[in-house]
């Protein structure tokens, strides 16, 4: 797959090599600028695609050989409707990965030691999850991240080891933060729109063309639309045979 480091470096060696033959021959401006613009606009396409593992590496599904599927739930916890997917969760046996923000589990400690005592797995999806979360230097990267990791230290008595990044972008700062704090990136290959599709119906047919054995699916536990697509898509997975299971043991090998 294509890494930041590589792309620069043609790049940078397709510009130097332009360089020098204009020396010789005289070579159009719009070549150059060419280059660099289909340099920014793969970098920007990398920001946002985590599965190409473009500034860092990151899981965005399981082992293949199992009939099994991670449910993952960002922007939480949330008082209206993360309680009621951990109710809706139970009967099914169903276990599932919340992807907390700081902030929020500082509000609401309560559903955060429900989630663990459950079964479930709380990771960390930065503290403010602030829009500009992407224009953050290392130093507040790696606070954001250190700071909620202390938070869900504290209330589950847990260390946490798996981090999303707010709106699926990763960049060279964060990606340097990550390598001070050692996250494993979890990103997802069964996107469900839930917050932008307004129909659960459409939104479950997204969901069942496109989960197969070891995805890991995205969901979030924010708006009212949740719970029904939850319990809709607990019951394809049960027809289906599929078993939900939290990303550790997702990617537990046998
Ligand atoms: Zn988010």
């Amino acid at each position: 797959m294509l890494k930041f480091g590589q792309i620069t470096v043609v790049a940078t060696i397709a510009l130097l090599t332009i360089g020098v033959i204009d020396f010789f021959f005289e070579i159009s401006p719009i070549l150059y600028v060419t280059i660099f613009l289909l340099w920014l606009l793969v970098v920007a396409l990398g920001s946002f695609t985590m599965r190409w593992q473009f500034f860092t590496s990151t899981i965005t599904k399981g082992s293949q050989t199992k009939k099994q599927v991670a449910i993952t739930f960002d922007d939480g916890p949330n008082t209206a409707y993360t309680p009621q997917i951990l109710k809706l969760l139970k009967p099914y046996n169903a276990k599932a990965t919340f992807f907390c923000i700081g902030k929020h589990i500082e509000a609401n400690p309560e559903i955060v030691q429900q989630i663990v005592a459950e079964g479930h797995t709380i990771g960390n999806h930065s503290y403010s999850h602030a829009t500009n979360f992407g224009f953050f230097r290392k130093k507040r990267t790696v606070q954001e991240l250190s700071k909620t990791d202390t938070l869900i230290e504290k209330i589950t008595g847990a260390k946490n080891t798996l981090f999303r990044p707010p709106y699926g972008v990763t960049n060279p700062s964060i990606a340097k933060a990550l390598t001070e704090t050692n996250h494993t990136v979890i990103g997802w290959n069964v996107r469900s729109y839930d917050t932008v599709i307004k129909k659960p119906t459409k939104v479950l047919n997204r969901l069942k063309k496109r989960i197969s054995p070891g995805s890991i699916i995205l969901l979030h536990d924010t708006h009212s639309r949740c719970p029904e697509i939850v319990e809709r898509l607990l019951q394809f997975l049960k027809k289906e045979g599929y078993e939900a299971v939290t990303i550790e043991t997702l990617l537990t090998k046998n």
